[in-house]
């Protein structure tokens, strides 16, 4: 199968070229996986997307594969022709191998005794697809409500569509959902009111989990920057001081997040620059592939905010209906996903070690609250999300003590607070901290 009409599924992975056009059939994350290293540097999502696979095999498919020098030599990354800045990391660790090592030792328990695959063991349980189901009838049915205009379902259609997607989405696109790829790929076009699966990948998987917080690789650092500015790689100014201390400003950037940016404008951005964000260069695709996205696309948006037309008579609801559900859905998905690593403690953090990276640039907030668990969707277990991506969240809580007692072994430091509050509070001292002219000047 082929993943664009041009070219050769090139990737270059530890400095080497690969030709993997004839391993796409073969790849258990299928094209879609395989297509977010296309062209570009893709050691980080290589890694960190086989922390399970044994190496050997893994090094005998590339050798299979690896492109001779002259080959190589023509070839330049995606990065390198749009002039982003390298950034690389230190593999060999005895952090990452104790992590990789005890986290393998946990699944094996679990696959022996589920009688399942080692990969099949760090997917959802059948627990978590009853969870998965429950919520998406919740979803279901306050569709419906929301349909036949019922007030009440301007607010469970936000709640029921944020738990439902954070524990559906988020997982699917990393490929921890199922085993089976095509499971994955279905279930990440269900929620298109968030972003399509095509920019999801780039923003998040690509770059945000791959360089969380570095300057300009991490494309979270810099969303509508001249406006709202979060890390010191992005030049202070006067409007970064005036608005992003107004509690106005920051609760409607909250409420048009998602529907605004993530959902349309973020990805007309991408389609036009053909890069994420200033961070993610955009992967090559046919023009037949390009002309389906972008329908998908418009029609999407114009059925979000055009039904209430079609249905009600009265303003007053046609404008709520239309409106309101996606202010509060984007309330949400910020509520549960900037105070994860937009910190004081963790925003300008980093480490050469891949491993030790992830720890330092995250924190965990409300470990052991049912509550925090349940409405963040697992996202409060955020250090062992970044660690192991590809493992369903619903494993995340027995991983929590093997992280944290590994980290002290290593001297890693573990940062968690206790629950919303704490961990919304210092989010928000940071955009104080990023508001102040000097800031970058003292750190
Ligand atoms: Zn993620």
């Amino acid at each position: 199968m082929a993943i664009s009409s041009k070219g050769r599924m090139v990737t270059k992975i530890h400095d080497k070229w690969y030709d993997l056009t004839n391993f796409e059939d073969f790849h258990p994350g299928g094209p879609v996986a395989l297509g977010l290293a296309y062209g570009r540097d893709a050691t980080v999502m290589f890694e960190s997307h086989h922390p399970f696979t044994d190496r050997r095999v893994l090094d005998a498919i590339l050798q299979k594969y690896e492109l001779d020098e002259a080959a190589s030599q023509r070839l330049q990354t995606l990065e390198e022709q749009h002039g982003i800045p390298d950034h690389t990391f230190v593999w060999k660790s005895d952090f990452g191998d104790a992590l990789k090592f005890h986290v393998r030792e946990y699944f094996q328990a679990e696959s022996k005794r589920r009688n399942v695959s080692l990969i099949e063991a760090t997917k959802a349980t059948p627990e978590k697809w009853m969870e998965v189901i429950v919520l998406g009838f919740f979803y279901a049915s306050s569709l419906v409500s929301l349909i036949r205009g019922e007030w009440s379902a301007l607010l469970t259609v936000p709640l029921s569509a944020w738990l439902s997607s954070v524990n559906t989405f988020h997982d699917a696109a990393h490929f921890a959902l199922h085993k089976n790829w095509k499971i994955n790929h279905i279930v990440s076009y269900a929620y298109p009111f968030i972003s399509s699966p095509f920019a999801w990948y780039h923003q998040h998987n690509i770059g945000h989990h791959s360089y969380t917080n570095v300057g300009h690789r991490d494309p979270d650092l810099v969303h509508y920057s001249w406006l709202k500015r979060e890390h010191t790689s992005v030049p202070w100014r006067p409007v970064h001081g005036k608005l992003q201390r107004q509690a106005w400003f920051l609760t409607t950037w909250w409420s048009l997040a998602v529907g605004v940016a993530l959902a349309s404008m973020n990805d007309l951005w991408m389609l036009i620059y053909g890069v994420y964000n200033d961070s993610v260069p955009m992967k090559v695709i046919s023009r037949r592939r390009m002309l389906r996205h972008v329908t998908g696309r418009v029609l999407t948006m114009c059925l979000i905010y055009t039904w209430p037309f079609f249905v009600f008579d009265s303003w007053n609801r046609i404008l709520a209906f239309a409106n309101i559900p996606m202010l509060v859905y984007s309330f949400l998905f910020m509520m549960n996903t900037q105070i994860n690593h937009l910190t004081p403690e963790t925003a300008h953090e980093s480490d050469e070690d891949w491993y030790k990276h992830q720890v330092v640039t995250a924190q965990d907030f409300g470990v052991s609250n049912r509550f925090c668990y349940l409405m963040s969707g697992g996202l409060n277990y955020q250090i062992m999300h970044h660690l192991f991506p590809t493992v369903n969240h619903c494993h995340l809580v027995k991983l929590q003590p093997i992280v944290a007692r590994l980290c002290e072994k290593h001297d890693v430091e573990y940062k968690q607070v206790a629950g919303y509050v704490a961990a919304i509070k210092a989010h928000h001292v940071h955009t104080y901290l990023m508001s102040l002219d000097d800031h970058s000047k003292r750190s």
